[in-house]
């Protein structure tokens, strides 16, 4: 039957749409190595005020509210005159590429993201003076790796995990700091509210804690830090568990918050004219 014409003009046919539907798939597949860039455009009058990578690979949970976090800080980037890289891709982080950036943002990772030599590239960068900088479920991230851990401040506990999306009120105990100058005491909004395996205070400086009183699912009694700082290892780490909602990242106040914390963790101006210079 391979000797009727029809069958082979069929089979060729056949054969021909198969290879064009798996060339328009590989065409449509994204690049892993995708970065995508926000330029900062410096005049005499407006410098460029440093550089920030924003990371936001999920080797877990994957955030709905990612692209609406993503497209925030492309917004603060552009509007403060930072410039920023977007990836997910952990081929990045390489001694060479990170030297240029003066924060690093893992936002809304989760799960084991980064090999052993990339996470070896990470702690130089930070005892190189660099800045960290994490958001929400950036503390669902590298069970692994301990250093990562102690940047970090406390891991997210997995066993008593975390409240729904509740409202609930926050306790702001330090209005000194950059990402908090702009909070009154107590802030009320709606978030999913993390407990953590254990408590970071003493090792970091707690800046808020969450009112377990005013939401059910809080595990950590009367002190639960929610949002903090420390210099760590020679570098800068800022973390705040809230975030979650893809509503956040249209709250002023909580933009405010995160855009101090990466003012924060970029280190004292104007550390990075030079590399401004050359971006
Ligand atoms: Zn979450």
């Amino acid at each position: 039957m391979f000797k009727q014409p029809w069958f082979i003009a069929l089979l060729v046919a056949i054969i021909l749409a198969i290879a064009l539907l798996v060339l328009e798939v590989i065409a449509h597949m994204p690049t892993p190595a995708a970065i995508s860039h926000v330029a900062c455009n410096a005049t005499q009058a407006n410098p460029c005020q440093g550089k920030i990578l924003v990371f936001s690979k999920t080797g877990a949970f994957r955030h709905q509210s990612i692209p609406a976090a993503k497209a925030a800080l492309r917004k603060l980037a552009i509007e403060h005159n930072v410039a920023a890289d977007f990836t997910e891709d952990a081929a990045a982080f390489t001694d060479a590429n990170l030297a240029q950036y003066d924060a690093v943002v893992f936002l809304l990772t989760t799960g084991e993201i980064l090999d052993g030599s990339q996470q070896a590239a990470f702690e130089r960068y930070i005892r190189a003076g660099g800045g960290y900088v994490g958001i929400h479920s950036a503390s669902d991230t590298e069970y692994g790796w301990p250093w990562y851990g102690r940047l970090v401040g406390a891991y997210f506990d997995r066993i008593h995990g975390h409240s729904g999306i509740v409202q609930a009120t926050i306790h702001v105990t330090d209005h000194t700091h950059p990402s908090t100058v702009m909070l009154s005491a107590l802030w009320v909004r709606t978030d999913e509210w993390y407990n953590f395996a254990t408590n970071p205070r003493g090792s970091v400086h707690v800046l808020m804690t969450v009112d377990e009183k005013t939401y059910k699912g809080g595990v950590m009694g009367a002190d639960h830090p929610i949002a903090w700082y420390h210099d760590y290892d020679g570098g800068r780490a800022w973390y705040t568990a809230l975030g979650h909602t893809s509503e956040s990242y249209s709250e002023p106040l909580f933009l405010a918050h995160v855009w101090g914390g990466i003012t924060y963790a970029m280190g004292p101006r104007p550390r990075s004219t030079a590399k401004a210079l050359s971006t």
